[in-house]
């Protein structure tokens, strides 16, 4: 067995507690090289304070932690060299606001481990580059948007040559229209065989670009396994309805006294927050069917779901007691072409039309 094969992580029986609060359950896994693992699960559930106890910002309470066979856990191991092989990315950046991009990546390679001023800024340079941000090496960080700053803070972590990279939430502090920027950077990395542990709520990002995916469920590693097999074949129902979960914003028209001005502003709401381009069209078919094809149709409870890993975006008008479909085939004929499918269904208490976009 060659050295590649043998872990550069081991993690055996990790406890954590906050006091009484048990947040981290006797977990133990393996990462080994070149593995991209995407960690996912209910916020509360231990997902940060795993990667943190990975890099010692946050000591376990028992157990062992092992990189690349040194007991980083063990009293006195020292924690300079750990950060430098262990890199992490914050939800929050987390750069120096007084120095220059350039001086932000060459700080650390240039004070602490000494490499000479010329080869750490040419290395600088270079992962700026690869970062796509060649152009920002001299401005501050105040003139950068988040996601040029979130790009900034991957580059600063590559310029340690870290054996992995730990990414807590690296997009959930962005502007929607920032997402994918970073993820882009991200799933270039991957490509390189850089092993990465990446925590995310972006799950068809982490069906995409993992090779290995946690689901965390109330301290423990609850489901280990390939993207296909979390997202497409859970064994537990825990899995499954994370992995399968619905985005829902709903209205409850009762009459026409209803503010119908939070329609739009909801719907803007909920498409910057998952990064939908739909907002306009959603809110043209609303407007179409609540004021002609079910103008007369009160109470109606109007949804907006969106199907994050399938991508489905829909919008659900449904009327109580209502037995046939409110529909005429003048009110079809216009919504057919404005929608990839129309449904109109019977449910248990009244009648459905959904408009898939
Ligand atoms: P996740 O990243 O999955 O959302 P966290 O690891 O941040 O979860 O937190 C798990 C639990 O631990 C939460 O209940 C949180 O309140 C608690 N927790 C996290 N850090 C601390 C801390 N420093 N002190 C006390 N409780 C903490
Ligand atoms: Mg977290």
């Amino acid at each position: 067995m060659t050295n590649n094969q043998s872990p550069i992580i081991s993690v055996s029986h990790l406890t954590k507690r906050f006091g009484e609060l048990v947040v981290l359950r006797d977990i133990s896994f393996e990462v080994h090289r070149g593995e991209v693992i995407s960690l996912i699960g209910p916020s509360g559930t231990g997902k940060s304070t795993l990667l943190r106890a990975l890099n010692m910002l946050e000591p376990p309470t028992s157990g062992e932690i092992c990189v690349k066979g040194e007991v980083i856990t063990a009293h006195g191991y020292p924690l300079d060299m750990l950060r430098r092989r262990v890199g992490m990315v914050f939800q929050s950046f987390n750069l120096f606001e007084h120095m220059t991009v350039l001086e932000n990546i060459t700080e650390v390679p240039v004070h602490l481990l000494h490499i000479p001023e010329t080869q750490a800024k040419e290395e600088a340079l270079a992962l700026l580059k690869q970062v796509g941000l060649a152009q920002k090496a001299d401005v501050y960080p105040s003139a950068l948007s988040g996601g040029q700053k979130q790009r900034v803070a991957i580059a600063r972590a590559l310029a340690m040559h870290p054996e992995v990279i730990l990414f807590d939430e690296p997009t959930s502090a962005l502007d929607p229209t920032m997402v994918g920027e970073v993820l882009s950077v991200i799933r270039q990395l991957a490509k390189t065989g850089l092993t990465m542990l990446i925590v995310t709520h972006e799950m068809r990002f982490a069906r995409d670009v993992s090779t290995r995916v946690f689901f965390m469920n109330e301290g423990i590693i609850y489901e280990d396994g390939t993207p296909e097999q979390i997202f497409e074949h859970p064994v537990h129902s825990a899995t499954k309805a994370f992995v399968n979960r619905i985005q829902k914003l709903v209205f409850e028209i009762d009459s026409d006294d209803f503010d119908f001005l939070q329609i739009p502003t909801g719907i803007n709401q909920f498409c910057l927050k998952y990064n939908l381009s739909q907002a306009d069209n959603a809110y043209a078919l609303a407007k179409e069917m609540l004021f002609t094809h079910m103008r007369s149709f009160r109470p109606l409870t109007l949804r907006m779901t969106h199907a994050e890993l399938s991508g489905v975006t829909a919008l659900d008008f449904m009327v109580e007691g209502q037995k046939d479909s409110p529909l005429n085939d003048a009110a079809r004929e216009s919504l057919r072409p404005q929608v990839k499918d129309l449904f109109e269904e019977p449910t248990k208490r009244g009648f459905r039309v959904k408009l898939i976009l």
